[in-house]
């Protein structure tokens, strides 16, 4: 397969959609680079599952989203280690939830660090390498709401719809490079995030599972089936293929109708 040794970053990967980018990468043939938070052991273990479980080389990298010059260290650190970054994707992202008015700044900064400029960071530090190749593929992970909005998540929005401007301008900028911008708009994904919340709100609404499948969790959801992380991931391998050469600028909705309505 086309895709065999080459080599793809990927941030926000210690879980829920990144890990699943990671894996199904690596069950194509990518060297991966991993990042995120967590228990080291924990990261260590799926570290190793990765390399055992299809036999690709997949390393670590611990820097945080929130500080540019750790972002450029990665991206290094890639290159050095496997002598390349082939594939980018910018996929670390963090919610809150709050009125305009209450919405504390040090959490607005923080979720426009990590879901909007570190994207910016990672590209900018990306693409020199990709360009010297002659081959990229750069994909970010933004979300049902870079196209619509839903009240309490102005930071959360604002950084997606920048995802959305920042794809289509890197799109423009390299498309006669070879190298393919695009991002993934998902709605709600069943992450371990999404599951564990759940029982509380059983509780605290006094509904049914199902009543709070349906009616909170899904209620923008047309389809009310929740999106897989593997469905995610499977695009992301597909936008890396030579298929999809010609898909750049893009942003490509995976949200069970959500934003048709
Ligand atoms: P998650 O919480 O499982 O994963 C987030 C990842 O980002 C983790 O690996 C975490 O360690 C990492 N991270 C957080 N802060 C970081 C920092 N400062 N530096 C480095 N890494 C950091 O969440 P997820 O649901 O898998 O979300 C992944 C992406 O998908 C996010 O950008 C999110 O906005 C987007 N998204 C999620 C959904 C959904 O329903 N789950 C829907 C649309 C878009």
């Amino acid at each position: 397969m086309a895709l065999t040794g080459k080599t793809a970053v990927v941030t926000g990967s210690t879980s829920g959609i990144g890990l699943a980018y990671a894996r199904a990468l690596a069950a194509a043939g990518v060297n991966v680079v991993i990042n995120g938070f967590g228990e080291a052991k924990d990261i260590e273990a799926e570290r190793a599952r990765i390399e055992s479980d299809f036999r690709v080389k997949a390393a670590y990298s611990p820097a945080d989203m929130t500080k540019p010059a750790e972002i450029a260290g990665m991206i290094a650190f890639g290159e050095k280690t496997f002598g390349a970054v082939d594939i980018l994707i910018n996929n670390a992202g963090i919610q809150f939830v709050s009125p305009i008015e209450e919405f504390p700044v040090e959490k607005w900064d923080a979720i426009i660090a990590i879901n909007l400029s570190s994207a910016f960071h990672a590209i900018r530090a990306a693409v020199p390498g990709m360009k010297k190749r002659g081959w990229g593929r750069i994909i970010s992970t933004a979300s049902a709401h870079s196209l619509v909005a839903s009240p309490y998540k102005a930071a959360y929005i604002a950084a997606k719809h920048g995802i959305a401007g920042l794809t289509k301008t890197v799109a423009l900028e390299l498309a006669q490079s070879r190298i393919t911008c695009n991002c993934i708009s998902p709605g709600y994904v069943w992450t371990p995030l999404v599951e564990k919340q759940i029982p509380d709100t059983m509780k605290s609404r006094n509904m049914t599972k199902e009543q709070v499948i349906n009616d909170v969790l899904l209620a923008a959801q047309p389809t009310k089936q929740f999106v897989t992380v593997e469905q995610v991931a499977a695009l992301a391998v597909f936008l890396c293929g030579d298929e999809a050469s010609q898909i750049t600028g893009a942003n490509l909705s995976i949200d069970g109708g959500w934003t048709a309505a």
